[in-house]
């Protein structure tokens, strides 16, 4: 274990601030490190293992094809590729699908479908993004320009032109933003790294009704969101509100790395051949896995156990709360939920990957729980159980 963590430090870029364990391998909820040491993750990739590690269906899906057909161009059509594309338009308020290969991708795709029909139907000078306070929209320079959080934006000046923010939940402040130059509102229906932060009541629909008023396309970013998380195929469902441009990657593939970017039919040609493209985006590898993951997802019931085990969750973190004064709030839906302390999370995730339990912290002081949502409550009460001790003496 030493050995592989001295080797990193030398060979590797030092991007991520890692937790010091290797891990080896992984089951369903459960993953193992180099020394034999098991642990219940509660991150699953960061809410990616939807359905789990080493999920039987997954491995079949890629042994299959990658026997069968691993990659072609985007020259040619692909099967798999198409059976994708159906399945998320038929099941989603979209009509037309793009491809790429992560989340920021798609967002870079949303972001340039966005400004193309703009200038179409508008003409030029109309090219202002808003977004959110505390947003997380990927790392490329232009998602990064879109996100609302200076301290990953240090260094990397000029950042691309075109993008406003305004605060989470403030419908006013929105409205104040808005002129003539604006094209589009880019959001998180539900924000993850910002810190578990859910939509009030009435917003999203208050941001559709001004984004109709005014010609306005509004995106939402669910590559975190997406995909079963919330206990619906997507987030936005559960509060009656369908984006223009809809953005997903994160458990879309189970781990193997495909981003999505879904719009409804009236931006079918905006894009047109040569105006976007990837080399990789829908391999047929990539997307025969995807389609696996989709059908498992609509079909075996695994919404049902998300919305089921999330209130489940809720539930016994809220009874922590009443118990621990430190916990100021548990927040979240389905299977993404926050619990904001009163002081940094960093000590809370190391003893409990001490005792066995991966959880991680988001904004210095918000515990984040994204486990795979195939999750059941035994292993809900083993790490609320480990939660209760590590808050008790922090
Ligand atoms: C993770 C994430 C992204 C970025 O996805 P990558 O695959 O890391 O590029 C974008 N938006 C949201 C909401 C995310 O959670």
């Amino acid at each position: 274990m030493e050995e592989t963590i001295q080797l990193a430090d030398k060979y590797m870029f030092p991007t991520y601030k890692r937790v010091p364990i290797t891990l080896v391998r992984g089951e369903g909820c459960r993953v193992w490190d180099e020394s034999g040491k098991e642990y219940l993750d509660f991150v699953g990739g960061i809410a990616v293992c939807a359905l789990g590690h080493s999920s039987p269906l997954v491995a079949h899906a890629l042994a299959e094809q990658s026997r069968t057909l691993v990659h072609v161009s985007n020259l040619y059509y692909t099967k798999p590729q198409i059976e994708l594309a159906k399945l998320l338009v038929e099941n989603s308020f979209a009509g037309r699908a793009f491809f790429c290969n992560s989340g920021a991708e798609a967002n870079e795709a949303a972001i340039k479908l966005a400004r193309r029909y703009s200038k179409e139907k508008f003409g030029p000078g109309r090219y202002t993004i808003i977004s959110m306070l505390n947003s997380f929209h990927g790392r490329t320079m232009g998602t990064l320009s879109a996100t609302g959080q200076s301290k990953i934006q240090v260094g990397y000046e000029p950042f691309l032109e075109g993008f406003r923010f305004v605060p989470f939940n403030d419908t006013a402040a929105l409205k104040g933003a808005l002129d003539d130059s604006v094209c589009a509102v880019l959001m998180e229906p539900i924000q993850g790294e910002g810190g578990v932060v859910c939509p009030s009541p009435g917003y999203l629909k208050e941001v559709k009704t001004l984004c109709e008023e005014r010609g306005l396309l509004l995106i939402f970013d669910e590559v975190q969101s997406g995909m079963g998380r919330t206990g619906r195929l997507f987030a936005h469902e559960h509060y009656g509100v369908t984006p223009h441009i809809m953005t997903l990657a994160k458990a879309l593939g189970n781990g193997l790395p495909i981003g999505a970017m879904l719009a409804v039919e009236e931006l079918s040609n905006v894009f047109g051949p040569g105006s976007h493209a990837t080399t990789f985006g829908g391999t047929p590898l990539v997307t025969a896995v995807s389609a696996a993951v989709v059908k498992s997802l609509l079909q075996d019931g695994w919404l049902d156990n998300c919305r089921e085990m999330g209130k489940y969750f809720l539930g016994r973190l809220k009874d922590l709360q009443r118990k621990h004064a430190c916990i100021r709030e548990v927040r979240g839906l389905g299977l993404i939920i926050g619990m904001e302390i009163d002081r940094p999370g960093a000590p809370a995730v190391d003893s409990c990957l001490a005792k066995g339990f991966i959880i991680n912290c988001v904004q210095d002081n918000v515990l984040r729980f994204v486990p795979p949502l195939i999750v059941g409550k035994r292993e809900i009460d083993l790490l609320v159980e480990a939660l209760d001790g590590v808050l008790g003496v922090s």
